[in-house]
Formats: C-alpha cells, sequence, structure tokens
C-alpha cells in the first residue's frame, strides 16, 4: 500500500505525528519501511515549524516507537530494523501494571502479529503465527529460535520432542510452565526450518521488544545460538556465551544450549543442567 508524507510538515508537537500515523494506520498501513529523502528547503516566510521529509521520517519512528526503547536504542547493531510504523506503540503506551492490563496488552499484540506479513516467504507458508504463551506477568521469559513444524501446527512455542525435553527441564528446576512466558525470535515458522535470516530476525524485533516490555521479566533465558545471538546482538557462539548472566533491558540473560541440540547431542545435557543452576541460584532456589 502506498501513503502520502508531505515534502514539508508543519509541525506542532509530537501529538500531530501521533494522529498522521493513525490515520496511516486506520488505512492498514502497519510498517514503513526505512526511508531517507533528500533534504528540501523549508519555504521562507511561513511562520510554523517546518520539518524536511527525511527529519520527519527520522521523526516518525522515533514518536512511534513512543516510551518504548526503540529497538536500535536496545541493539545498536549492524542489522537496523527497519523504521517502523509501530502498531504495537498505541498498546505499549497503555497501562501495563497488573495482570490483567499486561494480558490484554498481549492479545492485542498477538492480533497484530496474526495478520503480520512483514517477511513475505514466511507468511506465504505458515499455517499460523506462534506469538508466545505462558504468564503474562512472569520473573522467566524463555526464548527460543523459531516455530518449527509442530509449533506452526498447534500455534504454540516449544512443542513436539524439544518441548517435551524443555518442560522436563522445567520440572527438574522446580519450576512451573505457567510461571514462564514462551516466545520466539520469530513468529513464524521458516520453510524446512532453516535458521531466521537475519532481515527476517529484524523484521519481528518490534514484537519480540513489545513482549519483553509488557512481560517485564527479570530473566530472559535464550534457548540456542539464534535465540542469544539476535537477543544481545552477539557473534559469540552458545558456548562461550553460556554459564554467565548478561543484561539486556534491564533483565538478567542466561544464555544456553537449545533443547532440539540437546536430543542430537546428550552429554550437551550436563551443561544446561549447569545454566539452569545458576538461575535457581539466583532466585534463591536451592538444590542438593
Ligand atoms: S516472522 Fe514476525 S515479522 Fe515476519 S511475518 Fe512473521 S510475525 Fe511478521
Amino acid at each position: 500500500m502506498s501513503f502520502f508524507l508531505p515534502d514539508t510538515i508543519v509541525m506542532g508537537t509530537d501529538r500531530t505525528w501521533r494522529h498522521y500515523l493513525q490515520f496511516l494506520s486506520q488505512l492498514g498501513v502497519t510498517y514503513l519501511p526505512t526511508v531517507r529523502l533528500p533534504e528540501r528547503s523549508v519555504p521562507s516566510g511561513h511562520s510554523g515549524r517546518h520539518v524536511s521529509s527525511s527529519s520527519a521520517v527520522e521523526r516518525t519512528s522515533r514518536v512511534s516507537r513512543g516510551h518504548l526503547r526503540s529497538p536500535n536504542e536496545l541493539r545498536p547493531d549492524s542489522v537496523q530494523i527497519p523504521a517502523v510504523f509501530s502498531a504495537t506503540s498505541e498498546i505499549l503506551d497503555g497501562p501495563l501494571s497488573t495482570m490483567q492490563e499486561k494480558s490484554d496488552a498481549l492479545c492485542r499484540l498477538a492480533d497484530i502479529v496474526a495478520g503480520c506479513k512483514r517477511c513475505v516467504a514466511l507468511a506465504d507458508t505458515r499455517t499460523q503465527t506462534v506469538f508466545g504463551v505462558g504468564n503474562a506477568d512472569a520473573r522467566i521469559m524463555f526464548v527460543g529460535e523459531a516455530p518449527g513444524a509442530d509449533e506452526d501446527h498447534q500455534g504454540e512455542p516449544f512443542v513436539g520432542r524439544a518441548g517435551q525435553l524443555l518442560n522436563r527441564i522445567i520440572e527438574a528446576s522446580r519450576l512451573k510452565r505457567e510461571d514462564l512466558y514462551i516466545c520466539n525470535i520469530l513468529r513464524c515458522r521458516p520453510p524446512g526450518n532453516r535458521n531466521p535470516l537475519p532481515q527476517e530476525a529484524a523484521n519481528c524485533r518490534e514484537f519480540l521488544n513489545a513482549q519483553i516490555r509488557v512481560v517485564d521479566p527479570e530473566y530472559i533465558v535464550c534457548w540456542g545460538t539464534v535465540a542469544a545471538q539476535n537477543l544481545l546482538d552477539e557473534k559469540r557462539t552458545i558456548g562461550k556465551l553460556r554459564g554467565v548472566f548478561h543484561q539486556y533491558n534491564g533483565a538478567k540473560v542466561l544464555c544456553t544450549y537449545h533443547p532440539s541440540y540437546l536430543l542430537r547431542n546428550p552429554s550437551a545435557r550436563k551443561d544446561v543442567w549447569d545454566d539452569m543452576k545458576i538461575l535457581m541460584r539466583d532466585l534463591g532456589i536451592e538444590f542438593n
């Protein structure tokens, strides 16, 4: 869908932009690609405050993200998050204190994700989006990489054999699945279970950040290299990242091997167990 971006815009307040973005939203626009237009001269003799079109685009991304730290602020890196007309900003600007408010916000975000077609190849081949499940007010968030075939069919992250192994790890750690919030870097299944492409991860980052913002976990566990490297903007392997806490947006982040890797390499189970003990000790849960 094309949209109208005026050459120059007389700016009043941020609210002006919000109204403009809401107008675009009503037209069905949910996404603006990053564009840099050439500077245009400001007409002389106008008393209003003019913003050049390139400034206008930069301003769009700042305002639309509301007070959520933008994906690029959270993750300054080589993969630039597209300048997004944030379909999520209105939700994130609302109250997010109580369990009910958080649950409602997640439901609204899931509705937006269900219609997302930013990654055309994934949107064309998915059975459904896999948004996330669990406690909207969880202290611990699990982040995996992307839905597989089972997740794509059932609409839930971490089901199938890897999910069953994760359940056993959760149980052994004296946690319950309903105490957690579980989601992925991507919300759509990559064909053939390939790894997410950098652009796909960038496209989906707005939704991951929104889920983190709503749930506001104290701990995030990244399961596998894809989750760890994407969340933390890291190039190091999971073997180098595991075993210590990292920080992300105020949460302590622990990285460990993905359950599907454990199915292929059972000897790595001890490392995962060591990582879970680090988490549980920090939570104040004692082990023998
Ligand atoms: S992976 Fe994320 S950004 Fe891409 S189409 Fe699915 S929901 Fe949209």
